[in-house]
């Protein structure tokens, strides 16, 4: 599945989260980067559907499970949706 929109934001541990999401909002991939060492970190998408939703990522430097807010339309988009 390619990717169509990237979504970041930092963990309580300063780990740089990202996830990668289909035009549909859900997770292809996740990944978590700390002092330049990067990590796969479980993401998933919580509400996909809706202009208003979540992501959750498994940091694997602390642990936690870290909740963001995303807006939809505000997502960078980073490849095409698929035709
Ligand atoms: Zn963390």
């Amino acid at each position: 599945m390619t990717p169509t929109f990237v979504a970041t934001s930092r963990c309580e541990c300063q780990a740089s989260l990202s996830a990668q999401l289909t035009e549909q909002r859900f997770v292809v991939s996740g990944s978590a980067l700390l002092l330049g060492k990067r990590e796969l970190a479980p993401a998933h998408s919580i509400f996909p559907e809706r202009e208003v939703f979540d992501i959750g990522w498994l940091c694997p430097f602390c642990g936690r499970n870290t909740l963001r807010t995303f807006a939809a339309s505000a997502l960078p988009r980073v490849g095409r949706p698929a035709a």
